[in-house]
């Protein structure tokens, strides 16, 4: 009789303990929840996500542009301006990919066509119709510019509502400062040649 006593007392034991953490679990789970949906509504997460869709649009347009000027780009510091325009690829394919990561994390579909970037950007580089140093700077001078307005703006958007795209936007905003700053000095440096 003890003995099934104790078997019995220790079923019961068991069975608390694993209602306990099961109960924990649940706790911790929707606390979670509930500070992102005070933080973010779901039209505010519909709204980041179409923004981030454009986004991703724009940094393969802006990736493309880069790699197709470095390739035609002609005239003068030609050499230097292609190292540039390289590196500059290089980084708006790493933002798209950041992007993409982002967008996955908050279920968005980022599926597309290359000729739905021009529809879905907002930034709409032109085709390199003149392959001059000065033009192809000048045009990209141009797409840094939009790129900067579009990010400051989406930064406020995001700002105290979402840490986690506000430090990609951040990163990805710098990036595109700095690049509109170094093709300004090479522009700067062209008439001195002369
Ligand atoms: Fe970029
Ligand atoms: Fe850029
Ligand atoms: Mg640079």
């Amino acid at each position: 009789m003890e003995r099934s006593i104790n078997f019995y007392g220790a079923c019961i034991f068991i069975l608390a303990i694993l209602s306990a953490c099961s109960t924990g679990k649940k706790e911790s789970s929707t606390n979670v929840t509930s500070v992102l949906q005070d933080k973010q509504s779901k039209s505010d997460v519909a709204l980041l996500i179409n923004k981030l869709v454009t986004a991703f649009a724009d940094e393969w347009m802006a990736s493309y542009q880069y790699w197709m000027a470095a390739k035609l780009v002609q005239g003068e510091l030609r050499s230097q301006v292609i190292k540039e325009l390289i590196e500059h690829y290089n980084d708006e394919m790493r933002h798209a990919d950041m992007i993409a990561k982002r967008l996955i994390e908050l279920n968005g579909d980022f599926r597309m066509f290359p000729q739905d970037w021009h529809k879905i950007g907002v930034c709409h580089y032109d085709s390199i119709t003149e392959s001059s140093v000065i033009s192809v700077l000048n045009e990209n001078i141009k797409g840094e510019q939009c790129a900067i307005d579009f990010y400051q703006n989406l930064l406020e958007m995001v700002k105290g509502k979402d840490d986690k795209t506000y430090s990609i936007i951040l990163e990805i905003l710098n990036d595109e400062i700095e690049h509109k700053k170094d093709l300004e000095e090479l522009h700067q440096a062209l008439p001195k040649l002369k």
